[in-house]
């Protein structure tokens, strides 16, 4: 008899390009868990933001990382929830200075290691939707599914200024694309893990699609294969 694990579905992709939104119903469609890894970047960037720790030595941020317990939310139906040892930081990890932070602290390589274990241990039993910048490529290279989720730059920070505004937060489209394409720089130009589409996933623009559509397009790459 096998006892091979359920599905893992991945998604990588740049900031703003849909891929919560998306993945998030992709998983309650099939009634798999989801793992929202960029919530545990900004976790960590919070506290460093908190404690006073330098984000740019990798020595303290790293023992920072050892000392938190990261509990993420899997329950696709709400936007994910963040607890730091109990404590819920959901409502603090969006906002403008994680935003500038969060991209700093993923770029070391010790750091991202323990997240990477830390998130294959929540995967492992399969199930599960994941997404962020890696996942495909490096945290679940062996995801039955991997799609890489893009959008052009003004139609993502035109979704960032909607996703702030619900948050409170009104910002300037032009703000917007300057951070996100720092960001974008940041994540797709470090040293370690850096965001590339894996060969194997499959390349979606979002920028004229309606959520429905590109879950749409998704469940039909899916639905033959998943049980
Ligand atoms: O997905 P989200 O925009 O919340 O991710 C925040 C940041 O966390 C990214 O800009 C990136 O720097 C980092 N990140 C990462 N690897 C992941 C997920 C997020 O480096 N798997």
């Amino acid at each position: 008899m096998s006892f091979k694990r359920r599905p893992i579905i991945a998604f990588d992709g740049p900031a703003g390009a849909g891929k919560s939104t998306v993945a998030r119903r992709v998983a309650v469609e099939l009634g798999y868990r989801y793992l929202d890894t960029g919530a545990m970047y900004r976790a960590l960037a919070l506290e460093a933001l908190r404690t006073g720790v330098d984000l740019r030595d990798e020595q303290d941020v790293l023992a920072l990382l050892k000392t938190m317990e990261i509990d993420v939310s899997g329950d696709p139906r709400v936007p994910t929830r963040v607890f730091l040892g109990g404590e819920e930081v959901t409502g603090l990890l969006r906002t403008p200075e994680v935003n500038a932070s969060v991209s700093l602290v993923a770029e070391f390589l010790s750091v991202r290691n323990e997240m990477v274990e830390r998130q294959r241990e929540i995967v492992r039993e399969g199930g599960v939707v994941i997404d962020g910048r890696d996942v495909g490529t490096v945290v679940v290279p062996g995801a039955e599914f991997k799609f890489f989720l893009t959008a052009s730059l003004t139609a993502r920070a035109l979704r960032r200024q909607r996703d702030l505004a619900r948050i409170g937060y009104q910002m300037d489209l032009a703000a917007l694309v300057e951070d996100i394409s720092r960001r974008d720089n940041l994540d797709s130009t470090r040293v370690h893990a850096p965001l590339r589409k894996a060969a194997d996933a499959v390349l979606i623009d979002t920028s004229n699609q309606d959520v429905e559509a590109v879950v749409a397009e998704v469940m039909a790459h899916c639905r033959e294969h998943v049980r």
